[in-house]
């Protein structure tokens, strides 16, 4: 166990399991670094202590009602969780801040998720300082900072004719790939990536789950916009000594003995996180694609992802046997476990953040299928930046499935895709050894906490000086 160094931090992640997973990952890293943890968190979507045994949690009452938990409606969901909790968050906070006398660890500094609005404020009258974890990449947040740029020009809202039009103040980026989320009030949406970027500018420092030499260009862009200090010091999953998991669903462990069983590099993952979903119709081309594919597959359909929730137990019977044998359908998977597994080839996935990390760090290939918010960035700069993954263009349907799920997997096309993707993985590793780009990061941002909180505390001692005069 390391020393602990007097020090508390308090963290509070936005209830969703992509936030969720690199808020964890972080308190351990800081862990390790001798902080003592908070987790301060919502009721709604909460995480399992058992897990993380070394951490305190407090929790909040998020005060949302059950068809309001469950919108699907992303933006209106965040402004609920900041219109509710707002109150409840610095209530909780004030009684951690101890009082003079009582004999506990102060807290240092706040690190928030970006999407938490009220919390700078809330900070700013505590007292405390507050960075913030950006939970996505730099490229995005970049994208989210000259979006009045990008709306100005008319790119966006789009109605969908100018898709494939290039961004011309941000190659290599097409008009589709620009962020937007599914929301009743598009307004709503812009709002909600504006308040974004506010909160990382007034905050003390932003913290990254990405690596300089996979975001070099982006983080120095951001660095002359934010004028805040920023730390990238990721890929935080494989920081961590200890991989206990976050997961809000159960984990179906069967799949990893169900990998041991295949060859070498021939299985096609599929996962499209925690909260994309598809039609029936596609999910049964999605099948057939991989039953055509001739390889291999692991598919994640996780409860709620289709809309016939009995997809596929009542499934035609001519439809399972195509997939008999050579598949393995999952509710959900241990997804860092599976992408370090020797047995998978390649990833087929939606290019959330973590997914399209957690995929670089094991030089995982990735056939990508971006849905909303900053996977449209994320899968760009997978296919046409760093060449490690192809984008499946031409349409959900069953032929160009199997045709795309075969370049990349084990056609000569996709040969360099799969070295490239080798080359990166190094890459990824070496930034966080003694001297790396990461381990240095970590290092200041661990001097930046550190020299902040007693700067604080100096004039605190400052203020009680003067007053006793
Ligand atoms: N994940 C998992 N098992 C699954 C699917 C996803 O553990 O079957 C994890 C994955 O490892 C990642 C997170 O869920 O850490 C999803 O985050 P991401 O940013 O990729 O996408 P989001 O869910 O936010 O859309």
């Amino acid at each position: 166990m390391n020393q602990r160094n007097n020090h508390r931090l308090v963290l509070f992640p936005l209830p969703f399991q992509g936030h969720m997973n690199p808020m964890l990952q972080l308190g351990r890293i800081l862990y390790t670094r001798g902080f003592s943890i908070t987790i301060l968190h919502t009721n709604f979507n909460a995480p399992d202590p058992s897990s993380h045994p070394h951490f305190a949690f407090r929790s909040i009452a998020n005060g949302l009602d059950r068809s309001e938990a469950s919108t699907l409606d992303i933006p209106r969901l965040v402004s609920l969780l900041n219109a509710r909790c707002a109150s409840p968050f610095e209530e909780c906070l004030r009684e951690m801040m101890p009082s003079p006398g009582v004999d506990a660890v102060p807290v240092a500094c706040l690190i928030s998720d970006q999407l938490f609005s009220f919390m700078c404020g809330v900070a700013e009258r505590l007292k405390v300082r507050a960075l913030v974890l950006r939970t996505g990449g730099a490229a995005s947040l970049y994208v989210y900072t000259i979006l009045p740029v990008l709306k100005e020009k008319g790119y966006v809202p789009t109605d969908g004719s100018r898709s494939e039009e290039a961004v011309k103040e941000f190659p290599p980026l097409l008009v589709r790939d620009i962020p937007v989320v599914d929301s009743q009030k598009p307004e709503m949406m812009f709002r909600l990536f504006d308040n974004l970027v506010k909160v990382v500018k007034s905050s003390t420092g932003v913290i990254f789950n990405t690596f300089e030499e996979l975001e070099h260009p982006a983080l120095t862009s951001l660095r002359e916009v934010l004028s805040v200090p920023v730390f990238p010091i990721g890929p935080f999953h494989k920081c961590c000594v200890t991989s206990s998991s976050s997961s809000l669903l159960a984990e179906d462990r069967s799949c990893i003995s169900w990998l041991d069983e295949q060859p070498l590099k021939s299985v096609i993952y599929v996962s499209f996180g925690s909260s994309a979903a598809v039609s029936n119709a596609e999910i049964l081309e999605i099948a057939l694609g991989l039953a055509d594919s001739q390889q291999p597959f692991l598919l994640v359909v996780r409860p709620g992802s289709v809309g016939d929730p009995e997809w596929p137990e009542k499934s035609p019977s001519h439809f399972l046997k195509a997939l008999e044998g050579r598949g393995k359908i999952v509710k959900w998977a241990p997804q860092v476990e599976v992408l370090a597994h020797p047995a998978v080839g390649a990833f087929w996935t939606h290019n959330g953040w973590n997914s399209t990390v957690e995929s670089i760090s094991e030089g995982v290939p990735m056939l990508c299928m971006p849905c909303f918010a900053d996977q449209g960035v994320n899968a760009r700069y997978v296919s046409d930046v760093w060449g490690v993954g192809v984008h499946l263009n031409g349409g959900l349907e069953r032929e160009n499935i199997a045709r795309a799920i075969k370049r990349v997997l084990v056609e000569r096309e996709g040969e360099e895709t799969r070295q490239r993707a080798l080359v990166l993985k190094e890459k990824a590793s070496g930034c966080l050894t003694p001297g790396g780009s990461s381990y240095r990061g970590l290092d200041g941002l661990v001097n930046h906490i550190l020299r902040c909180d007693s700067e604080d505390r100096l004039s605190a001692l400052e203020v009680s000086v003067n007053l006793c005069n």
